[in-house]
């Protein structure tokens, strides 16, 4: 049966959060930022560029800044997903609106659920996760072993 093994993966006690948010959400990221400005900067916190430029401006926040999403920032949290280096996604996206970057958005979403990292795309469960106990908690993760079933498919690949 694929994926019957899981990897355990540690969230270490300061959460690492990348925040993300398109344009039409930015005020309302803003919003939520500074509602849970006292949580957030016990946290060690990445964004975007616009994002992170606005919330590191507008609260004083100290924020690692990738490149802007189109630009690449998207992939590069990512990229921090895949190696265990980011915990906590809040992503603003907006439902409503294509993007030039919407292969970049859709990675972005898909390589969280692959590695269990948490996911907010909404203010309600953003206020959830940001409330959380397990916030303040060593924390293990499941990661389902794609990797395992991917190797083991080598030889049937060039057979
Ligand atoms: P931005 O990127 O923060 O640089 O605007 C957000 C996005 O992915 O669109």
């Amino acid at each position: 049966m694929p994926y019957e093994t899981s990897v355990k993966v540690k969230f270490p006690k300061k959460k690492r959060i990348a925040l993300v948010a398109h344009d039409s959400r930015k005020k309302d990221m803003l919003d939520w930022a500074r509602y849970n400005k006292d949580l957030l900067v016990m946290r060690e916190l990445y964004a975007t560029g616009t994002t992170g430029t606005i919330l590191e401006k507008e609260l004083g926040l100290t924020i690692h800044k990738f490149k802007s999403g189109p630009l690449g920032g998207d992939q590069q949290i990512g990229a921090r997903i895949a190696e265990h280096e980011i915990d906590i996604v809040i992503f603003l996206w907006d439902p409503l609106q294509s993007h030039p970057h919407e292969p970049d958005i859709y990675a972005l979403q898909r390589i969280a659920t692959v590695y269990n990292v948490v996911l907010a795309c909404d203010r309600s469960t953003a206020d959830f996760v940001i409330s959380s106990p397990l916030m303040d908690e060593q924390y293990e993760k499941l990661v389902l072993n794609y990797e395992k079933e991917r190797m083991g498919q080598i030889d049937k690949l060039i057979s």
